[in-house]
Parts: C-alpha cells; sequence; structure tokens
C-alpha cells in the first residue's frame, strides 16, 4: 500500500512492512484483495467471537441503520440501548445495577477509575491511590497506561502517568507475594480501586493466574473497603471458557469494564458496569455532583442494535458449548506440539492457547526481533497470527473449523522449528 497517507496502529512504517488490504471476511476467514486468504487465528485482535459478520448481527446492524443512526445519550434513551442494558442485568452478576455505556475498551476503564474516584469523593474519603497488577495492560489512552505496565510502550509519556500501587504477578510458587502485597497496600487506607485483568493477563504475554487467587485478592480489597474493578475486555464473552472469567472464581467486582466482544466484534460500543452504591453516591439534586463523562457516540443505536442481537445469541445458541468445544480442540493441538518438544510453557485457559518460542540471543521481549518475521512468516502459511515477543497465543473466534486451526498450529509447529 505505498502511497497511503495513513498512519496505523503499533505499525513501525520505516521497517517498510507489508500492509495487507483486507476485502470481507465470513467466520475466521478474512480475503485480501489480491485473492489471498488469512485464517483469523487471533480474532482481529480479540474482538470476533462467533466469527466475521455473523449473519444475525449484521441483519441487527442493517434494519438498525434504516431507522436511527444516532443520537445524543445526555438526556434521550433508544430501544437499542434499553435492550443492551436490561438484556446485561440478565446474565452478568446481579449486584451490578447499572450500565454506563461508552465506546472502547480504554474509554470503558477512563469510566470506571471516575466511578470509583468520584464514589470516594461523594463520601468525603480520601482515597485516590489505584493498585494494579506487574504486566497489566488497560489500554492506551493516558489514564488507562497510568494504570497498565510501564515500558517502550509508554516510555515517551511517563512523566505524565500518574502513580499507581502495584503487586506483582502471582506467578506459580510466588502467589502469596502478590497477596501479601495487595494487603499492605490496601491496609494504607488512601486506597480507591484495584484495577486488574481476571484470570489473563493477554497484553502482558498471556500470562495465567488461578481463580483462587483472583478470589483470595477480591477477599483482601472488600475487607478493607477497595474497589475491585474487574477489566474482562478481553476476557469475557467466553474466552476464558465462562461467560466471565470472574465467575470461576465466584467474584463479583464492583465495577466491571466489557467492550471487544460486546458486539460480537463487530463495532465498537463498551459498558462500564456498577453496583448500586457506586451509582448513588452520584445522585443528588446538585448538579454539581454528576458524573461529568461522555463521548459524543455514547450508546450508539447502531452498535447498540449490534450488541443486542449479540446477547439474543447468546441466549438462543449454545455458544457456551462452542465454547467447551473450541477448548478442547485447542488443547489437542497444544498437546499434540508440546510433545514434539519444539515449544517452551504450553498453556491454556479456555479458547486461548499459548506457547512461548525457545529464547534465543536474539530474544528482546515484546521487541524481539523474531516478532515481524514471524508475522510474516504466518502470512505466508495463510494465517494470521501476531506473536507478543516470543509468545505465540492462538485465539480464534468460536466458530473456526478443524481443517482451519490444523493449518493454524501446523504454521506454529514449523515456525518453532525454523525461527
Ligand atoms: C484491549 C484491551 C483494552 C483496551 O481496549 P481498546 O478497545 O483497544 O481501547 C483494555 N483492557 C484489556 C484487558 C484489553 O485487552
Amino acid at each position: 500500500m505505498s502511497g497511503s497517507s495513513i498512519w496505523h496502529p503499533f505499525t513501525q512504517h520505516g521497517l517498510g512492512e507489508e500492509i495487507p488490504l483486507v476485502d470481507r471476511a465470513e467466520g475466521a476467514l478474512l480475503h485480501l484483495a489480491d485473492g489471498r486468504t488469512l485464517i483469523d487465528a487471533i480474532s482481529s485482535w480479540w474482538v470476533t467471537t462467533h466469527g466475521h459478520a455473523n449473519p444475525r448481527i449484521m441483519a441487527a446492524i442493517a434494519a438498525q441503520a434504516g431507522k436511527l443512526d444516532q443520537i445524543i445519550f445526555a438526556g434521550y434513551t433508544h430501544a437499542p440501548a434499553e435492550e443492551v442494558a436490561a438484556g446485561l442485568r440478565a446474565i452478568m452478576p446481579e449486584s451490578l445495577t447499572r450500565v454506563f455505556f461508552s465506546d472502547s475498551g480504554s474509554t470503558c476503564v477512563e469510566v470506571a477509575l471516575k466511578m470509583a474516584l468520584g464514589y470516594w469523593q461523594a463520601r468525603n474519603e480520601a482515597r485516590h491511590r489505584i493498585v494494579v497488577m506487574e504486566h497489566s495492560y488497560h489500554g492506551d489512552t493516558i489514564g488507562a497506561m497510568s494504570v497498565g505496565e510501564r515500558g517502550v510502550f509508554t516510555q515517551p509519556y511517563g512523566p505524565l502517568l500518574f502513580d499507581v500501587g502495584r503487586v506483582p504477578f502471582p506467578a506459580a510458587g510466588a502467589e502469596q507475594a502478590t497477596l501479601d502485597a495487595l494487603e499492605a497496600l490496601c491496609a494504607q487506607g488512601d486506597v480507591a480501586a484495584f484495577i486488574v485483568e481476571p484470570l489473563v493477563l493477554g497484553s502482558g504475554g498471556m500470562l495465567f493466574y488461578s481463580p483462587d487467587i483472583l478470589a483470595a485478592m477480591q477477599t483482601i480489597c472488600a475487607a478493607h473497603g477497595v474497589l475491585f474493578i474487574a477489566d474482562e475486555v478481553m476476557t469475557a464473552w467466553g474466552r476464558t471458557g465462562t461467560l466471565l472469567a470472574c465467575e470461576q472464581a465466584g467474584v463479583v467486582p464492583d465495577i466491571l469494564c466489557l467492550s471487544k466482544g460486546l458486539t460480537g466484534g463487530s463495532v465498537p460500543l463498551a459498558v462500564t458496569m456498577a453496583r448500586e452504591e457506586i451509582f448513588q453516591a452520584h445522585w443528588s439534586n446538585d448538579r454539581a455532583k454528576m458524573f461529568f463523562h461522555s463521548s459524543s457516540y455514547t450508546a450508539n443505536p447502531i452498535a447498540c442494535a449490534a450488541a443486542a442481537e449479540n446477547l439474543a445469541i447468546w441466549r438462543e445458541e449454545p455458544v457456551l458449548e462452542r465454547i467447551a468445544d473450541l477448548g478442547t480442540r485447542q488443547q489437542q493441538r497444544l498437546d499434540a506440539l508440546a510433545a514434539t518438544g519444539v515449544i517452551d510453557n504450553p498453556r491454556r485457559c479456555g479458547t486461548i492457547a499459548a506457547v512461548d518460542l525457545p529464547v534465543r540471543e536474539t530474544s528482546g521481549g515484546y521487541l524481539d526481533t523474531r516478532q515481524p518475521r514471524l508475522v510474516a512468516f504466518f502470512r505466508e502459511q495463510g494465517v494470521l497470527l501476531r506473536p507478543l515477543g516470543n509468545t505465540v497465543y492462538v485465539m480464534p473466534p468460536y466458530g473456526i473449523t478443524d481443517d482451519q486451526l490444523d493449518t493454524v498450529w501446523a504454521a506454529i509447529a514449523e515456525a518453532a522449528a525454523r525461527f
């Protein structure tokens, strides 16, 4: 695409890498403009759940587009938004009574942080500190970066990011250190909220930890009155084997962030769900105490129609069975590859499978020089994969076929041997 003036995200244009032109997609298959096809093994960056161009969701979008495109959401409402809110209330934890709309994972995290800080402000308690987990990712806006892992991605903005408390990642065998650190921070009395990705740290390298630890962390927060924010932007909608990852730990957060698969991965939309007390803390007859947050496209009707249809699919189709089946199919391929001994640390959580390529001299973390070569190699094999450093993960749409999955894992086996 030489001649294009587009500045792409997370792309070093100076490397001159190919930027394919994608024409259309269905299921797990992408069709490029030049006739090539690619199997989308990362759900187009973790968003596509059922498959691309799901016919029910596409029809819902088309129907809504013929009716109401956009409406200011301050002081107005519409049927698709009401339907999404009611649908979420019906399947999400009962105590999350309030639904605030926004438009991306980063913005629903910003909303969650502002809700938590507003809650303590309204209660006149001086709690301003946010506690986070090492290796976390919560988005790329300034607030979301502040609560995420610092590194090469955030280095230029470091002086502007706010300070947070950090607990170590609960690596196997070192879980107690995480719990002790969380206890010590929460005991200081100035912590407003703890934000965490339940069970899987995605961008941090597909790092998994156990439901027991998630539950233990919530118990500590609850004991100190610290709000527990679950960022399920990636983990929700069945990715980890259950609708929410929190379910596996019996954890109900105070604030829940949802985006990516909320519309089945078709169009942008996000929600932040909150407990009634958090809403009530902002409830007053004083206009100075309202929740000061909005984006222009808050609860866009077309996006809400897509989300409402996604919720209907969850109610009416055997989605959890498809997810369980995909987990089994992933495990079979993972076991077969692990048996060859060419990869390290094979792991799976629900539909997500990951392996680490052996670390060679060239390894440089996220900027591992193999990464762009691997991406290009996988593309030659007809597969869209985007390793995180030396971690190769497969997070496909739930409708991926057996043949497609075989092609993906064959490409990984080949890469493990070559790179
Ligand atoms: C992707 C992601 C985000 C950011 O979502 P965007 O829609 O890209 O802004 C936030 N949190 C987690 C856990 C994510 O995986």
